[in-house]
């Protein structure tokens, strides 16, 4: 394709699937995801028919909740498309297993904590968000998801700032970035465990932007590579967090 790079190319094909599906029940944005190949682990799936996405919009947003795009939950921030959703956790189920321990920085609506305790009983979920009203909205979606999850802990909602991670709870089996970060914080780096992997978008805001994974080897050692690209809005701050 002449005169398109193969990130261009790569969001056009992305939107042309995101706006494709549309269910009436969380069960049919499940069925659609597995229909077009955004969804391919049984396990995921299995957690994704677990943790209805209507129970994390907004009440004004709640017909267009089992539509496969990103929805606004107030602040700018948004609670992304499902396929998004649905990739980073097929990217990160594998290092968390049934008993890992995740973090989700910007957890926003509070999601993907649901979607990840729901991968196994022995899985350790905490999120940290900038913005105090959201994490409060998450708090309360996951209240209404299953309050257990909050009341034995094995789900966390911390208020702070996610380019210093969660240096409390580390290390993490796995790290969620839910906001395009401008180069991947050092914190995440150092919090990520042996074996880890870190999925992360990065670059500049309202620009080109490209997921990243970042995998912690046993030895310590780090790599990372591109998967594609993404638009997502700005991880806040870390101005002090030189490369
Ligand atoms: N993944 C979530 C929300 C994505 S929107 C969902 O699908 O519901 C990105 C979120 O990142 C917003 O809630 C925003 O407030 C949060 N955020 C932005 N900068 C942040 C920072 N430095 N630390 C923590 N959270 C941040």
């Amino acid at each position: 394709m002449p005169g398109l790079s193969r990130l261009a190319v790569t969001r056009l094909v992305t939107s042309a699937f995101a706006w494709s599906s549309s269910g009436r029940t969380n069960d049919d944005l499940v069925t659609n995801l597995v229909r077009d190949r955004r969804l391919k682990l049984p396990a995921v799936e299995a957690a994704l028919r677990r943790v209805d996405r209507k129970t994390f919009v907004l009440p004004a947003e709640r017909g267009a909740a089992y539509d496969d795009r990103p929805l606004g939950i107030g602040y700018s921030a948004t609670i992304s498309a499902p396929h998004m959703h649905a990739a980073a956790l097929e990217f990160l189920a594998p290092s968390i297993a049934e008993k890992g321990s995740v973090l989700d920085v910007g957890c926003g609506s509070g999601y993907l904590l649901a979607a990840f305790a729901a991968l196994g009983p022995g899985v350790r979920a905490h999120g940290v968000e900038y913005v105090p009203q959201l994490a409060k909205m998450a708090d309360e979606n996951l209240r209404a998801h299953d309050a257990s999850l909050l009341e034995s802990g094995r789900v966390t909602v911390t208020v702070g700032d996610g380019w210093a991670g969660l240096p409390e709870r580390a290390p993490f089996d796995a790290i969620h970035v839910g906001a395009a970060a401008r180069s991947v914080p050092k914190a995440l780096i150092t919090q990520l465990a042996p074996g880890g992997v870190m999925i992360i978008p990065v670059g500049p805001a309202g620009g080109a932007q490209e997921l990243l994974r970042v995998d912690k080897a046993a030895d310590g050692s780090v790599s990372a590579r591109t998967l594609f690209g993404v638009r997502y809005v700005p991880l806040v701050g870390g101005d002090k967090d030189e490369v």
